[in-house]
């Protein structure tokens, strides 16, 4: 009797938000990208991304945070998934996102998708790559995407996907404001090269204050370094974010941030304790309709699970 032959087990990987401590955006590339200098950091707000060997290549999404997230050939999952078909011997897979991370947020959360796809295709198909050759795909996948397959806290410069590691001491608790709707990266970027006209943009390098903040692993120390140049774009496109971070400040934070491109307010908190008292003020005050809590840094894509049926 011949028995049909085992299908590989279907992989789960959790993959983190992140988000930057610091982005310094230099003067515009001839590819239209922009110098960066920005400081990630990975945090607790997770998609878990289930990929499993399939007849044709789909997606789904899942979870309350999955509004507005491409089902076909547009989400980069899918892109990621054709990248490594490109390179190596393997079937079509079917990846199903379970979405903890806040869409078009300014949290990289297509980005982490595309890195947990990366992850979960060599799990799936024991391709036996090493983390720089995970983030070398990444890289070709979006600027993002390399820090979260790695995670922490790293330096990127170039377009954000060159990576340094940072020697960062303690875990730094988080309160995150949600916005009521995404604010698209090309349009803050461009924004910001609005409000700059033609004054000049020097070569962007990381803040040796941040670096020296971070080694002490002391959030009073961290919070005045916390620094983002797409602020004001964000803010100029959507006045309320300045409002939400006023409140932020009011009610005990430490520091706050436009996170990334926005919309989302990241908030630095002393401690857990502080970080629960945030979020029930931010909340009540009816400033922000939707607030997360995390900590970080935590690791990069990682696999949670293999189904063994
Ligand atoms: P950036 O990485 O540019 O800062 P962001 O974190 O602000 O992006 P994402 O959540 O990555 O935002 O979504 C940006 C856009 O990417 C969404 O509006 C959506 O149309 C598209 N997208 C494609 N794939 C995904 C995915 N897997 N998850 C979320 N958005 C996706």
């Amino acid at each position: 009797m011949t028995s049909a032959p085992l299908l590989p087990a279907p992989v789960t990987v959790r993959v983190p938000a992140k988000v930057n401590l610091e982005l310094l955006v230099g003067p515009r590339r001839e590819d239209g990208y922009h110098h960066l200098a920005t400081v990630f950091h990975a945090v607790s707000l997770y998609d878990d991304v289930t990929v499993s060997v399939a007849d044709r290549y789909g997606v789904s999404v899942s979870g309350p945070l999955s509004t507005g997230v491409p089902l076909d050939g547009e989400n980069i999952v899918m892109k990621a998934a054709r990248l490594v078909e490109s390179r190596f011997d393997v079937e079509p897979v079917q990846v199903d996102i379970r979405k903890g991370i806040p869409v078009a947020g300014g949290m990289a959360g297509g980005s982490a998708d595309a890195a947990a796809t990366l992850v979960g295709m060599d799990h799936l198909y024991d391709l036996g790559l090493d983390r720089e050759e995970l983030e070398e795909l990444g890289a070709e996948l979006g600027s993002d995407v390399p820090f979260l397959v790695s995670g922490g806290t790293a330096i990127g410069s170039g377009r954000g996907e060159l990576l340094a590691p940072v020697l960062a001491r303690g875990t730094y608790h988080w309160v995150f404001a949600l916005g009521e709707e995404g604010l698209s990266t090309p349009a803050v970027y461009a924004e910001c090269d609005r409000l700059r006209g033609d004054e000049d943009v020097p070569e962007p390098s990381a803040n040796p204050a941040l670096m020296a903040a971070l080694r002490s692993g002391d959030p009073h120390e961290l919070a005045p370094q916390l620094a983002n140049d797409l602020q004001d774009a964000a803010i100029s496109l959507r006045p309320a974010l300045g409002e939400v971070l006023s409140a932020g400040m009011e009610f005990g934070a430490l520091g706050g941030i436009v996170s990334g491109s926005g919309p989302t307010i990241a908030f630095l908190v002393e401690d857990n304790e502080s970080g629960i008292d945030l979020a029930v003020a931010l909340t009540a005050s009816g400033a922000v309709r939707d607030v997360r809590r995390a900590s970080g840094p935590v690791h990069g894509a990682h696999l949670i699970q293999r189904r063994v049926d």
